[in-house]
């Protein structure tokens, strides 16, 4: 897959953010990050999640309604479900991944007395026709998963860097004036 430029280097950015934060506890449950780069044509989103705001538990699944809960929130990230592009900008998916990880029975027990956490990722690649149409767009993870207090969106368009901090009561991100 193709990687913009922009997204490499909002990538870069934060990945080094992300070493930072780690130190001083990075995962937080009931907040997501989405990274998203627009560069020409090319609109990419990366998701990061805690176990615990997309589920309630990060740890094996421990019956069969925990396995399909597990199954169908990453369905959802995968599907793109979780954007909503404006219709004139013609955007259609171009690919898309999404994991799970640290759910694993077999993964390596954590060290006695100490929390394993565990999450999601996903990554979503839109080619746009019109991009200039894309001036908002949604992200509906708050609305979709209840136990996401807070999503933050960073964003490098054409017209600068912004942080939007999304919410079940405001999931708009305003990419260009
Ligand atoms: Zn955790």
């Amino acid at each position: 897959m193709k990687r913009s430029a922009a997204l490499f280097l909002l990538l870069a950015a934060s990945a080094a953010q992300a070493h930072d934060v780690r130190q001083l506890g990075a995962h937080v449950h009931g907040q997501a990050t989405v990274d998203l780069a627009l560069d020409q044509q090319t609109l990419e989103f990366a998701l990061q999640a805690p176990g615990i705001g997309i589920l309630d538990f990060e740890r094996p699944s421990a019956n069969a309604t925990e396995q399909a809960a597990l199954a169908r929130a990453v369905a959802l990230l995968k599907d793109g479900r979780w954007v909503t592009l404006p219709t004139a900008a013609g955007c259609r998916l171009s690919s898309s991944d999404a994991k799970a990880e640290g759910f694993d029975a077999t993964a390596t027990p954590p060290p006695a007395g100490q929390h394993r956490h565990a999450g999601f990722s996903a990554t979503l690649q839109y080619h746009c026709a019109k991009p200039a149409e894309l001036r908002a767009i949604v992200v509906r993870l708050p609305a979709l998963f209840p136990g996401l207090h807070e999503v933050i969106v960073n964003s490098v368009t054409p017209h600068g860097q912004s942080r939007s901090v999304l919410t079940p009561g405001n999931l708009r991100v305003v990419l260009a004036p």
